[in-house]
């Protein structure tokens, strides 16, 4: 067993295999600094480029604090675009598998309100999407952040690039205090260390060059 093995993590057997089917056979170096800082329920700033496995970085550990009879949203991940949210949920998804029922719900702007409301209704477990649409259905009471134990701000250069700022502060403040957050940048700014000191807890730094 190699240090990158995913055997290497305390995670469970089902999460394993499900690793195995997906063709993971190794950790990439983001996900093997991570996700032992992750699992541990740490907080985290990780810079690390595009394609370096951020996704499994953060949800393989996420997901081992969702419980699926519990039908309210239990980690939030914030993605400065619809299409980022969208691979984002989609690879959640498959890391998913292995647990029976675990409902993930993308919301973003520049599609209708209506549907996302109706899936909400119906129980989710992961929320991701961006933060303009996240602050509108908490502004309608559509969506409750209350219960909140992961939050995840992926691309948080880019979405503060975007512009972003206040609408996270929202965000953010209508989740539990006690809760563990995970920032992922690919530059680290100045900004994003006021980001990292206004919302983190003794945040743990993780920096990764290459992609593998
Ligand atoms: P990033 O967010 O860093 O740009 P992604 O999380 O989108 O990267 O992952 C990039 C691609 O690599 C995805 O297609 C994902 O399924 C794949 N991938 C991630 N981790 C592994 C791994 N350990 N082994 C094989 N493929 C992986
Ligand atoms: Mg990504």
């Amino acid at each position: 067993m190699t240090d990158n093995a995913f055997s290497t993590l305390n995670l469970p057997a089902a999460q394993l295999d499900n690793l195995q089917q997906l063709g993971y056979q190794a950790m990439t170096s983001i996900q093997q600094q991570s996700l032992p800082l992750v699992l541990e329920g740490k907080d985290l700033i990780a810079k690390a480029k595009t394609g370096s496995g951020k996704t499994a970085a953060f949800a393989i550990g996420m997901l081992t604090n969702i419980n699926p009879r519990d039908f309210g949203a239990q980690a939030l991940v914030l993605c400065p675009t619809r299409e980022l949210s969208t691979q984002v949920a989609t690879e959640i998804r498959r890391l998913a598998r292995y647990q029976q029922n675990i409902k993930v719900v993308v919301l973003c702007g520049g599609q209708s309100i209506g549907p996302q409301i109706g899936s909400l209704e119906h129980g989710a477990h992961i929320i991701v999407g961006t933060p303009g649409r996240i602050k509108d259905h908490l502004r309608k009471k559509t969506l409750s952040l209350a219960r909140i134990n992961t939050l995840v701000l992926d691309e948080a250069d880019r979405m503060l690039d975007m512009g972003f700022y206040e609408d996270m502060e929202i965000i953010i403040g209508e989740t539990p205090e006690q809760r563990q957050t995970l920032l992922f940048s690919a530059t680290y700014p100045k900004k994003i260390k006021s980001l990292s000191a206004a919302f983190q807890r003794e945040p743990v730094e993780v920096t990764v060059e290459s992609i593998h």
